[in-house]
């Protein structure tokens, strides 16, 4: 029935890689996602350089953040971003923030809070992440970060902590 569908809700991923070609494993991932029938792009962030969190014995990564409309679920969002992850050779060896292909997370699901065993949105991280932070920022700088306040109030008291925007 014609409107009998939802709206779609706006949502936040973030994207990261530090193995095996960081900024086309970025950019083939924007495009796999783009071209999901239940997510629409709306906007893409510049490339940023960062600096591992956790082990240091790893090489830097590359972040950006999408922002996208979709039909999906958060669960949904979350398995499908899971299955990109796995098709672009993310392995889980159980270090914890270790060097990883693609990196795929949900930082920010409409105007929800998720508190679910596999899913807690907005992304714990996000606020002491100056590589969510900052490229979410270029997009969204009037965003209200459900349960944590606006994005600049939160990107004040966010050190820079070695990011470089790539381009
Ligand atoms: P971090 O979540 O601190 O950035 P990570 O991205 O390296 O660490 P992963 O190994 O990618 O962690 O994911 C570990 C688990 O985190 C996943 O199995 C997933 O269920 C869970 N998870 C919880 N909240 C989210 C979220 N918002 N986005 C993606 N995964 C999430
Ligand atoms: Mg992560
Ligand atoms: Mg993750």
């Amino acid at each position: 029935m014609k409107y009998s569908k939802n709206a779609p809700v706006v949502a936040y991923i973030g994207l990261g890689s530090n193995l095996a070609q960081p900024v086309a494993q970025i950019k083939s991932a924007r495009a796999v996602i783009a071209s999901i029938a239940d997510i629409r792009e709306l906007a893409f962030s510049s490339l940023y350089h960062s600096l591992p969190m956790g082990p240091q014995n790893q090489p830097d990564y590359v972040n950006a953040v999408m922002c996208v409309a979709t039909d999906l679920s958060p669960m949904d969002l979350l398995h499908c971003l899971q299955a990109i992850e796995n098709d672009h050779g993310r392995e889980r060896k159980g270090e914890r923030w270790g060097a990883r292909t693609l990196d795929l997370d949900i930082l920010i699901y409409g105007d929800q809070e998720i508190n679910l065993p596999d899913l807690i949105v907005p992304h714990k991280g996000l606020d002491e992440r100056s590589f969510v932070l900052y490229p979410l920022f270029e997009i969204a700088p009037q965003l209200v970060v459900p349960g944590k306040g606006p994005i600049s109030g939160l990107l004040a008291k966010c050190p820079l902590s070695g990011l470089r925007r790539m381009n």
